[in-house]
């Protein structure tokens, strides 16, 4: 097994999209971002890369590489989820943290689960997404940032299809 956590931050502003684990929020402030700006995925796609201690999401997908502007952050997770595989570990569990202050995200979070599951290739009850408002203080609470943490678990896959696993 292999534990890994992950954390990302973005500014928030008008007349930007907010999209968390795939799906398009309707808000006054959306994030700000080189990418698509998905906190959520680009969380969980530091924790998997830490699991594997494989550095994080900045050395794989450089935001001065033009190749990454406007990207889909899934395919951040799919190129990651390759990694992992690729070592031969799928995911066990995966539990989030949104902090966000408006709007309300309990009508999103099983699409959020949903597309979470189908990209990293395990079932939706292995995947959880909670929400919290910043309580009017801090960045969050100010409206000036969503900030998002990610913890989750990677055990070897039942496949052993790593020649190193063991
Ligand atoms: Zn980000």
């Amino acid at each position: 097994m292999r534990i890994g956590y992950g954390n990302d931050v973005h500014r928030l502003a008008e007349n930007k999209p907010l999209i968390l684990g795939g799906v398009e929020i309707e808000t006054d402030l959306g994030a700000v971002g080189h990418s698509d700006a998905d906190a959520l995925a680009h969380a969980v796609t530091d924790a998997i890369l830490g699991a594997l201690a494989l550095g994080d999401i900045g050395s794989h997908f450089p935001d001065s590489d033009a190749k990454w502007k406007d990207a889909d952050s899934f395919d951040f997770l799919r190129h990651t989820i390759g990694l992992m595989k690729e070592k031969g570990f799928q995911i066990a569990n995966l539990d989030s943290t949104i902090n966000l202050e408006k709007p309300k995200l309990r009508p999103h979070i099983d699409k959020m689960r949903e597309n979470l599951a189908r990209v990293l290739e395990t079932e939706i009850e292995n995947i959880s997404v909670k929400a919290k408002t910043g309580e009017k203080v801090d960045a969050v609470g100010k409206r000036r940032a969503i900030r998002v943490e990610v913890v989750l678990l990677l055990r070897r896959s039942a496949d052993g299809s790593s020649a190193s696993a063991k």
